[in-house]
């Protein structure tokens, strides 16, 4: 390929996408980024997630929002679609993990991450105009009041958060954002253009360095030119992502950046290391990692209490060395998920479990009532996110039906966490609430994650990794993989942050273009 139409192409427009244009078009470079989803408006943006036509992505019913649930056999997944990806549903956190998570996993030792990544977080918090959040509301003053129970009193935190609180507040690419109203409708987008994401900073910057944003258009091929290592360049293929029609086009480029997320990244690795990338490391898939998470919904009988408002999160409790406990909350009306619901019960088999549901339902009659007949459900129901550094992997491989999980090493991510279970009771005692969780986790056994991190991994060779330490991919010249399927341990905490920062350090590894 002689004159490829760009230099780089990034596929994908989250956190790890967004870096990646801007930074690459900072250095010269002509700069492409394909996206899946539909460029969202906050008008385009539903009132609350009953619209599901405008709150979720599934393609195949005609549903082009922004939120994507996907359900594996060991974990359900949620993610976010659109230019500018999970930051569109997000809520807001940003977080910096220990120090174990620098010294874990398949990338610890190959450089000392804690000390680089460093300025790498500033740099991305900055870019976020990242604040912390001022108003605690219920749901937050319920977890200080469990800081003090469990005597951690000093373990609680306000959240810091990529939100504007001020009116007419020019973020530093200079995008006028208004102020917070503090709706707590963040998870569904935010339609007061408070919440700074990234189409109002990396991406905003980037467009006015000349990158273009194709939207509604899904990668789904990438090839060698000459069948060689990349050195030529590649093609890639697209198609439309919302269209019935499926028309292919081409596309090229000297070097392409993978940052289509877990979800999106690991699939298409799969695919082309069974053709058109057969060099990649066998390690695609692997190293699934979640936060180990689990999230609770507590539902209070208290009429007057509203767990609405605020930011999506607001504060955050360390309830250990490894774990901690946020709140989260929908804006008021955006009761989706209680169609879902089930007493929070725990049993080795899906039979013990149904019949601990029954024997809830019967000791409990009026308690159960309240809850499934509650008036406002997100406004009366506090979820908590249960979060722990605890290592467990899954791995990703292609079925018949498209990927599909399996079992790596160790044990699988569980849905039954003591600890979590034993805080949310606590949790609810306070408010005067019961604590419910999702049918899939109850039924199934099955944990729910908003999460997904690794299946591109860094490591120090092909057999132990898909990336190197600069997340470029061995095997072939040009590649890089900049998203959540990099991060290469548990870091325990919410991951957009280290998804920016690594980022942030790959790109800056990038040399400059040489005109
Ligand atoms: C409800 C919810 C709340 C969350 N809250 C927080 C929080 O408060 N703090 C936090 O740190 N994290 C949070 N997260 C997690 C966070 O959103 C993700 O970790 C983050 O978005 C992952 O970033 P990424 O760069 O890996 O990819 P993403 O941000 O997921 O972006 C990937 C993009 O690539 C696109 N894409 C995929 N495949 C292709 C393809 N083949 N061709 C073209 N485009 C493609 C997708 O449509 C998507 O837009 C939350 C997630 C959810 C679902
Ligand atoms: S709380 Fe409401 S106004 Fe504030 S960022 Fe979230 S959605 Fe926007």
């Amino acid at each position: 390929m002689n004159n490829p139409e760009y230099d780089f192409i990034v596929i994908g427009s989250g956190f790890g996408g967004s870096v990646a244009a801007l930074r690459l078009a900072e250095k010269n470079y002509k700069v492409l980024v394909i996206e899946k989803g539909k460029r969202l408006k906050p008008h385009d943006f539903p009132e609350t997630n009953w619209n599901l036509k405008k709150w979720m992505w599934i393609p195949a019913l005609r549903f082009f929002g922004l939120f994507k649930i996907s359900f594996f056999r060991h974990i359900t997944v949620l993610s976010g679609v659109g230019v500018g990806g999970g930051s569109l549903v997000y809520a807001n956190t940003l977080a910096i993990p220990k120090s174990e998570f620098y010294a874990s996993g398949s990338w610890s030792g190959l450089a000392d991450w804690r000390d680089e990544l460093k300025p790498f977080y500033s740099k991305a918090l900055q870019m976020l105009s990242a604040v912390e959040n001022p108003r605690l509301e219920t749901g937050d003053l319920a977890l200080k009041k469990l800081g003090v129970q469990i005597g951690r009193a000093d373990d609680f935190f306000p959240t810091t958060v990529a939100v504007s609180m001020q009116e007419k507040f020019k973020n530093i690419a200079g995008y006028e954002l208004t102020a917070c109203n503090f709706c707590g409708g963040c998870m569904t987008g935010c339609r007061y253009n408070a919440k700074n994401t990234l189409d109002k900073n990396y991406l905003y910057l980037a467009e006015q360095l000349g990158v273009k944003i194709l939207p509604e258009t899904e990668v789904v091929d990438v090839i060698p030119a000459g069948n060689k290592n990349g050195e030529n360049g590649y093609e890639l293929i697209t198609v439309s992502s919302t269209s019935i029609f499926k028309h292919k086009k081409r596309f090229t480029s000297k070097g392409v950046v993978f940052a289509g997320g877990v979800l999106g990244t690991v699939k298409l690795l799969l695919k082309l290391k069974d053709s058109s990338l057969p060099r990649l490391s066998d390690r695609v898939g692997y190293d699934i990692r979640t936060n180990s998470e689990s999230l609770v919904g507590v539902t209070t009988f208290d009429k007057a209490k509203s767990f609405s408002d605020g930011v999506a999160i607001g504060s955050i409790l360390y309830t250990g060395n490894k774990t901690h406990l946020e709140p989260v909350r929908y804006g008021s009306g955006s009761g989706f998920w209680r169609i879902l619901m089930s007493p929070m019960v725990t049993g080795k088999s899906a039979i013990e479990r149904i019949k601990n549901i029954l024997i809830d339902l019967l000791k409990n009659p009026i308690k159960n009532l309240k809850v499934f007949t509650v008036w406002n459900w997100a406004k009366r129901t506090q979820i908590l996110l249960f979060m722990q550094t605890i290592d467990s992997k899954i791995k990703f491989t292609l079925g018949k039906l498209g990927m599909k999980t399996e079992m790596q090493e160790g044990k699988a991510p569980s849905a039954f966490i003591p600890h979590a279970k034993e805080l949310s009771e606590k949790y609810a005692e306070i408010v005067n609430g019961k604590p419910m969780v999702l049918l899939t986790e109850t039924l199934g056994g099955i944990p729910t994650t908003a999460h997904i991190l690794g299946g591109a991994v860094i490591g120090k060779d092909k057999n132990s990794g898909v990336i190197d330490s600069n997340q470029k991919v061995f095997g072939y010249e040009n590649l890089w993989v900049c998203d959540g399927s990099a991060i290469s341990a548990n870091p325990g905490v919410n991951p957009s942050l280290t998804i920016l920062a690594m980022t942030e350090r790959a790109m800056d590894k990038v040399p400059g273009k040489a005109d």
